[in-house]
């Protein structure tokens, strides 16, 4: 039998996903940074863990058909990392590394956009599997768009489209982790949620605490998640006003946030969104979990293999 394998590098964690080929999960592995440590350490430690994936495979007599690498950036259509701006990454070779980290693994490593991957989760096993026309939004510092229109993920000319989270929202806004002010990120991204920019290891205590207060009716917090979810919004419009997708998917933090956010970006797509009294579009949370961009992984390795022609 095979499996595929997709990892996710995310500020504040890494994910792994191993399917067979039906696209059932065989493995699910989450490691989240603690302390000062981050990704930036270095991909030998996400090396490490897909050696671990790999060798279980190999107990289960799995070959490993390939990996893709999900990664918070511009990747190039080489698979070259151009800007990871949350990461501080700039022309970074991930896969190349990951290659050798692995010493020649014998399979292909491909490496792609974390909004782009979660799409194609969701194409495959979300929701609204099927949707030929569906835009996945991730909620983690960074927020970006994978974009499936007409059934295909849409990367555009040089493999950077989808970047929603650098629009300008407000001239006058915010600092970006991109160098500019005002970027949807920015406002509507999970540092405006915790209204700081917090450590990695801080993210996902610091969101648990915000449900948290947010259940109990905390004023405070109940303003700045409907101001967030009012910036969200906007973002949302100019997806549904340019695109027309049949539903755009809120992912990573926005889902444990999503009963305080949608009301919010509701009410603001309704007024900006021409089509609205027309058939507008739906918006709502994903049901994928955390490791979307991974689980896209995996399904993009399936996607590239033409499996009736695999031997066994
Ligand atoms: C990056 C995007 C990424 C998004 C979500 C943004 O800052 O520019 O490429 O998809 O964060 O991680
Ligand atoms: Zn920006």
């Amino acid at each position: 039998p095979y499996a595929a394998i997709g990892v996710e590098i995310n500020v504040d964690t890494v994910s792994a996903v191993a399917t067979d080929l039906a696209g059932e999960r065989l493995l699910t592995w989450r490691r989240s940074f603690s302390g000062g440590e981050s990704v930036n350490q270095g991909v030998a430690g996400v090396g490490a863990i897909v050696r671990r994936v790999v060798s279980r495979m190999a107990k289960e007599e799995r070959q490993v058909l390939g990996l893709a690498v999900a990664v918070p950036g511009l990747i190039d259509v080489q698979g070259t990392v151009r800007i990871a701006p949350n990461l501080g990454w700039h022309d970074a070779d991930i896969g190349g590394d990951l290659a050798k980290a692995l010493r020649d693994p014998g399979f292909p490593i491909q490496v792609d956009n974390d909004a782009n991957l979660a799409a194609l989760a969701e194409q495959r096993f979300g929701a609204h599997a099927g949707a030929s026309d569906l835009v996945y939004l991730t909620g983690e510092l960074g927020v970006g768009a994978g974009v499936i229109l007409d059934g295909r993920l849409r990367r555009g000319g040089r493999g950077y489209s989808g970047e929603i989270g650098h629009v300008q929202l407000d001239p006058e806004g915010p600092a970006c982790h991109c160098g500019r002010r005002g970027c949807l990120e920015a406002m509507a991204g999970i540092g405006a949620v915790l209204r700081r920019d917090p450590s990695p290891a801080e993210i996902q205590v610091e969101i648990e605490e915000v449900v948290r207060l947010a259940r109990a009716g905390d004023a405070g917090t109940l303003a700045t998640l409907g101001e967030v979810g009012r910036s969200l919004g906007q973002g949302v419009s100019i997806l549904a006003n340019l695109l027309n997708p049949e539903v755009v998917i809120l992912g990573g933090y926005y889902v444990p946030l999503a009963p305080w956010l949608l009301p919010a970006v509701h009410e603001e797509v309704g007024s900006r969104v021409i089509a609205s009294e027309a058939g507008g579009c739906q918006v709502v949370a994903s049901t994928l979990g955390y490791d979307a961009a991974a689980l896209g992984g995996a399904a993009r390795v399936l996607d590239s293999v033409d499996s009736g022609r695999l031997p066994g």
